[in-house]
């Protein structure tokens, strides 16, 4: 529904698994990753394992091929491609970065259903070593939430894109929220009344939402793994279609015999 504006994290979330953790294990770096961690904010300690990814012979195309590899359930791919084809604008929120990102959802052929990607940017420089660096220039203009790691504020980039679809439309703009980490709990403190959140069971977005339900002002929906994500998704995005187009339950005798079947499910059906 063109109302729709739905918000992915990545790591976890689109994928089942961490990116960041996924080369550095894939590439033999865990020894290395465990001795840094906690010594430099996570961006920053990224970016100093790819130059010694860099230094010990590690190619770019090393690290693209091992991110080729991290498991995206095929329901993530659907569900993708079903918010797409409802009318969604769909946009990644995320802390890993550009090039992990790309490389991914290139890989799958989903990049071109995303009409916006916000995360740490990553480029190869003339040495051919990966530079991941923050996306809030922390050391110039602090962002100044205290819920947030340096580099990146999530719900900063939610007042931004509500913003920008805001003064693009005057139509009525619903956000879902979809998330798994800690990161994700303040652009979920952002949504407002009729948005939907969508925390990854058990994981650490939900036990914050979990520890008091009522900060929230959005509908809280938990999901356990991409099945789910997929069914929860399609049928909060069909429910904002019915609310925002007021269909009725007529609507379903006038869709194409050939609809897919989630798209036809009338408001009724799921309440
Ligand atoms: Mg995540
Ligand atoms: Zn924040």
């Amino acid at each position: 529904m063109a109302g729709t504006v739905v918000v992915f994290d990545f790591d976890k979330t689109i994928i089942d698994v961490d990116s960041d953790n996924w080369v550095v294990d894939g590439l033999g770096f865990t020894a290395r990753f465990d001795e840094l961690l906690h010594t430099m904010p996570w961006n920053s300690m990224m970016d100093k394992l790819m130059g010694e990814l860099h230094e010990q012979g590690k190619t770019i195309d090393d690290i693209a091929e091992c991110l080729k590899t991290a498991p995206l359930p095929p329901q993530s791919v659907s569900a993708i491609k079903s918010a797409y084809s409802l009318g969604c604008d769909l946009r990644v929120v995320s802390d890993a970065n550009t090039f992990y990102i790309e490389t991914i959802l290139k890989h799958h052929g989903l990049l071109e259903y995303f009409s916006e990607i916000n995360t740490n940017p990553g480029y190869v420089d003339d040495s051919g070593r990966l530079r991941i660096v923050p996306y809030h220039n922390f050391h110039v203009s602090p962002h100044g939430c205290a819920l947030c790691p340096p580099n990146m504020c999530k719900g900063l980039i939610i007042d931004r894109i509500r913003a920008s679809v805001t003064k693009d439309s005057t139509a009525a703009k619903r956000f879902i929220y979809l998330g798994d980490g800690s990161g994700d709990y303040c652009p979920s403190l952002k949504l407002g009344d009729g948005d939907k959140v969508m925390p990854r069971k058990d994981y650490p977005l939900w036990h914050h939402i979990q520890n008091n339900p009522l900060l929230l002002r959005a509908e809280i929906h938990p999901w356990s793994n991409a099945a789910e994500l997929e069914e929860t998704l399609i049928q909060l995005i069909n429910n904002n279609s019915s609310h925002l187009v007021a269909a009725d339950c007529k609507s379903q005798s006038v869709l194409p015999p050939h609809s897919e079947p989630l798209v036809l499910r009338p408001l009724s059906v799921q309440q």
